[in-house]
């Protein structure tokens, strides 16, 4: 059944990522009310959807944080001024007239007002670009991965990782401490992760690296028995004795109904001035 809250807050943010938590306890600090509405039935945006269990070397004070951990510190740095929290809540209308609080319209029917209107959006809806293979999608879950969602998964476990951005990077250097071996390909001579972990995937023992190499063939049945990868230069095949294979080839966004809020929309952002 839908709901109306009825009351006005002062603000409502849109989108319970680490931009949106960390904006609600701001406008907390500065004496707002706050609502906060999540599409997703959890909190954390990307990093609690996509990577919660993963390392984060690039915030500001931490010389590394758990993702989830990151998520945790951010709400409780919010809670300071209770905003008011709704999850499963996908806005898909925000109606804005003169002189009148800001009208939004959740997927569920339930309407919430605000004086005024954060976008913390992010990229909108987001899913991982699957694999273009037979048997890749008959086999995910069962060896094929996009998400880690526990490294226990891995455990000496001998690991295809597929990618040349700082995901793919990142899970080679964080699974390296669980797995027996990890072999990581990218299609590409460059990488496109930070320099430092470029350098610590090179400089691992325990990581085979494969430039210009590509997945060609996934072995298997019933669960992941192995791979067959292609230079893609002189075109020498490989086949690799594999059990889990993991892939960070990319991101697919949708902004959804943002596109349809009368917003100026360059590509997959809104356009703001100085003034927002
Ligand atoms: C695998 C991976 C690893 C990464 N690693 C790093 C890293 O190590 N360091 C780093 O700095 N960055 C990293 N990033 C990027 C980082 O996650 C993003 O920059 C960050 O999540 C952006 O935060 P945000 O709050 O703007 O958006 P998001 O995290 O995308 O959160 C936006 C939230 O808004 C919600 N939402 C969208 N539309 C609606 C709607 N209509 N109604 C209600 N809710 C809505 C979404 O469900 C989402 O929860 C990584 C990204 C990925 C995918």
């Amino acid at each position: 059944m839908s709901q109306n809250t009825g009351s006005i807050s002062d603000i409502a943010i849109i989108g319970a990522g680490p931009v949106g938590l960390y904006a609600s306890y701001y406008a907390g600090l500065r004496d707002m009310n706050v609502i906060l509405l999540e599409s997703l039935n959890q909190l954390g945006g990307q990093l609690g959807a996509l990577y919660p269990k993963k390392y984060i070397y690039d915030v500001a004070g931490y010389p590394k944080i758990i993702a989830e951990e990151l998520v945790e510190n951010l709400l409780r740095q919010a809670q300071q001024y209770s905003p008011k929290i709704y999850l499963g809540e996908k806005i898909v209308d925000l109606k804005v007239q003169e002189d009148r609080p800001v009208e939004l319209v959740s997927e569920k029917g339930n309407q919430y007002f605000a004086g005024s209107v954060l976008l913390a959006a992010g990229v909108g809806a987001f899913m991982p670009r699957k694999l273009d293979l037979q048997d890749a999608s008959a086999l995910e879950d069962k060896g094929v991965h996009y998400f880690v969602k526990d490294p226990e998964l891995f455990r000496d476990k001998r690991l295809l990782i597929i990618g040349g951005g700082d995901s793919a990077l990142d899970w080679s250097l964080t699974l390296q401490d669980y797995v027996k071996e990890i072999t990581h390909i990218h299609m590409l001579k460059q990488f496109q992760a930070h320099e430092e972990s470029v350098l610590k995937l090179m400089q691992s023992e325990k990581i085979n690296v494969h430039i210009h190499a590509q997945l060609k063939e996934i072995h298997g049945d019933d669960y992941v028995a192995g791979a067959t990868i292609i230079n893609n230069v002189d075109g020498s095949e490989q086949k690799l004795a594999v059990d889990e294979i993991l892939c960070f080839i990319g991101y697919l966004t949708n902004l959804g109904p943002i596109k349809n809020w009368g917003l100026e929309i360059v590509g997959n952002a809104v356009k703001v001035n100085e003034k927002m």
